[in-house]
């Protein structure tokens, strides 16, 4: 189970869907979040935040050292890095605002399934594929997972 948490950035102006894998991690965890609009003025401390295109996420790492004996091994120094990347303390989907994004584009698709399966089944992984170079060129960190 993956719980969902959203969260309002500094300016109040945009927030961001978060996954906590497992729940291992507390929504506590995340302690403010800065949209593109409010995170220009914040200086990033790599050893407290992380920095994905424009957004930048503090966590609490003290929280995070509290609940680390959950975490299925034994990580000696838990980094912001870590936590977003192995999926403890990340984005739902691959950027704030995604799974509304794509579940938008891919209703419009849906449609063709019904009248055309073959049809559909081509132009999804089309989309698919697009998205994907799209954040990648985009420089969202998740879309260079792996
Ligand atoms: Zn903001």
């Amino acid at each position: 189970m993956c719980m969902d948490h959203s969260v309002v950035c500094k300016c109040g102006k945009n927030e961001a869907s978060f996954m906590f894998k497992n729940e291992l991690m507390p929504p506590e965890t995340v302690e403010a979040l800065y949209c593109p609009e409010c995170s220009g003025e914040v200086p990033v401390n790599t050893d407290l935040m992380l920095k994905d295109n424009e957004w930048v996420i503090h966590f609490d790492m003290e929280i995070t050292e509290l609940y680390k004996g959950r975490l299925p091994y034994n990580k000696e120094q838990l980094s912001p890095e870590l936590l977003f990347d192995e999926g403890y303390v990340t984005w739902r989907g691959f950027y704030p605002g995604d799974h509304l994004e794509s579940a938008k584009e891919r209703k419009k698709i849906a449609k063709l399934a019904k009248t055309d399966p073959a049809q559909y089944f081509r132009e999804i992984k089309n989309w698919a594929t697009k998205r994907m170079s799209r954040l990648k060129k985009e420089g969202w960190r998740k879309a260079y997972d792996g």
